[in-house]
């Protein structure tokens, strides 16, 4: 369980432009949309930015919801940033999501701390318990 995380940590590769800061993740489906718990893909700022001031939400819904998708709406019209007032909104935005994923994941390696203890404290009571059964077998002779 452990190791599934790691790898969504270390995935930092932009899938669009193959940057190494590919630290934010675009949901596929819009969060606007209900997308919040669905695929993500890694994602570099510049790229992310871009993607959301040229995109609609309704339009990546229903005609850019996969990575194949969005490449060729790159091929087509490339994908760098236009110039404009909401570009600095949407920046805004997606800093707030991304620390919210960040958030997210941190609660998650949190919790699996917290199961790896308690497996380790039922792996204490069971061994506890096997010496206390091999006492009363009488086979335990110190
Ligand atoms: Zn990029
Ligand atoms: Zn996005």
């Amino acid at each position: 369980m452990e190791s599934e995380i790691r790898v969504h940590v270390i995935k930092t590769v932009c899938s669009m432009c193959g940057d190494k800061k590919g630290k934010g993740r675009h949901h596929l489906i819009p969060r606007q949309y209900g997308g919040e718990d669905t695929r993500t893909i890694p994602i570099c700022k510049y790229c992310h930015v871009a993607i959301h001031q040229r995109i609609s939400n309704r339009k990546l819904l229903l005609q850019y919801n996969s990575l194949p998708k969005l490449l060729t709406y790159k091929e087509k019209y490339g994908l760098s940033r236009l110039p404009s007032i909401r570009c600095r909104r949407i920046e805004y935005n997606i800093s707030k999501i991304e620390a919210k994923n960040k958030q997210k994941l941190q609660k998650e390696m949190e919790r699996l701390k917290e199961i790896e203890n308690e497996i380790r404290e039922e792996q204490k009571l069971y061994e506890a318990e096997q010496i206390l059964k091999f006492m009363r077998n009488g086979k335990w002779k110190a």
